[in-house]
């Protein structure tokens, strides 16, 4: 009877699909919840230079806890937040705690370590250069030790606002970096317009890379080509040594994946990257003013 009842009722909808939205409600009500009352925490990974002797950067990534659903992973929960407006208060949380690892980790004020933080575009319209100018300042803080990690689909039709304030970020010294290279929106016009420091090499590439000989031809030219626009390359999901060894034959410049170390806690990259140490001469510096 009851059965009955219901079949009627969500005709259109299978328990996927119900249970999908039932998810994607107790997603929402939690980042709501978190957001104001606390939940999140930044777990850190370290990129190392190819030639494996000093680490250049690490990249904060976040971490969030539901009261129900357990740990979620970002993938999913920042595409909701990003749906909801919510990435505004929780970018602006990431950026906090980003800095306060900084200040923990104080590396030189040169740019030969920087912190990476993912940043959505959502954020450019919520004053972003104002936010990361107030942080700096705070925190006393060098605008060298940190990269701004974006996609390359904000760069595709940047508003105004957007292509302001990247050169903005640049000519305080911040590097911008492109996450996820080559997975979705390239256009060789994008590298035209803006001065990018890092190009991110999709872990997707690095995955075939052993047995695609394509693969492995547009690594080494996406390499090429970033080195010629005086940009750097990172590859990231580096798991094996073989992926390793090709990548920096490759030229590539910089590696991070769980063969280099997994995402860890702040005090955990702090030892490490005192162990290992950093590169003597800094990595390639935008110059500050013209762009
Ligand atoms: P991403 O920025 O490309 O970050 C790299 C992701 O690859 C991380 O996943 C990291 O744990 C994972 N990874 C690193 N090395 C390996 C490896 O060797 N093998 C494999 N299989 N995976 C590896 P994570 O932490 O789950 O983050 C997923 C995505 O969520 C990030 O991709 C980024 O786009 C987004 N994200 C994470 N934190 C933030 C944040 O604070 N703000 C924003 N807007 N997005 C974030
Ligand atoms: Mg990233
Ligand atoms: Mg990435
Ligand atoms: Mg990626």
């Amino acid at each position: 009877q009851a059965k009955e009842q219901g079949r009627d009722r969500y005709h259109f909808f299978t328990p996927e699909v119900e249970a999908a939205s039932l998810r994607r409600m107790a997603l929402e009500g939690g980042l709501r919840h978190a957001v104001r009352e606390g939940g999140f925490s930044l777990v850190f990974q370290p990129i190392f230079s190819s030639d494996g002797t000093a680490m250049t950067k690490a990249e904060a990534l976040l971490r969030w806890t539901h009261p129900e659903l357990g740990p979620v992973s970002p993938a999913e929960f920042i595409d909701v937040a990003e749906e909801t407006g919510q990435i505004v208060a929780i970018g602006s949380w990431v950026l906090e705690e980003a800095c306060r690892a900084l200040v923990a980790l104080d590396p030189p004020r040169d740019g030969r370590f920087r912190l990476g933080v993912n940043v959505s575009s959502r954020q450019f319209s919520a004053d972003l250069v104002g936010k990361i100018q107030e942080l700096l300042d705070h925190h006393d803080l060098d605008p060298r030790m940190l990269e701004i990690e974006i996609t390359e689909r904000l760069l595709l039709h940047p508003s105004s606002e957007v292509h302001d304030q990247l050169e903005t970020l640049r000519a305080m010294g911040i590097s911008i970096a492109i996450d996820d290279f080559g997975t979705g929106y390239s256009a060789l016009s994008y590298l035209n317009a803006f001065r990018i420091d890092t190009l991110k090499i999709d872990r997707s590439f690095v995955m075939s890379m052993e047995t695609d000989a394509r693969a492995r031809a547009l690594v080494g030219a996406i390499t090429r080509l970033a080195h010629t626009l005086e940009a750097r390359v990172v590859a990231e999901g580096v798991e094996t040594p073989e992926q390793a060894n090709l990548l920096a034959a490759l030229g590539v410049d910089s590696l991070q994946g769980f063969l280099l170390g997994r995402p860890m806690a702040l005090e955990a990259i702090r030892g490490l990257l005192y162990r290992t140490g950093l590169p003597h001469e800094g990595p390639w510096t935008p110059p500050s003013g013209d762009l």
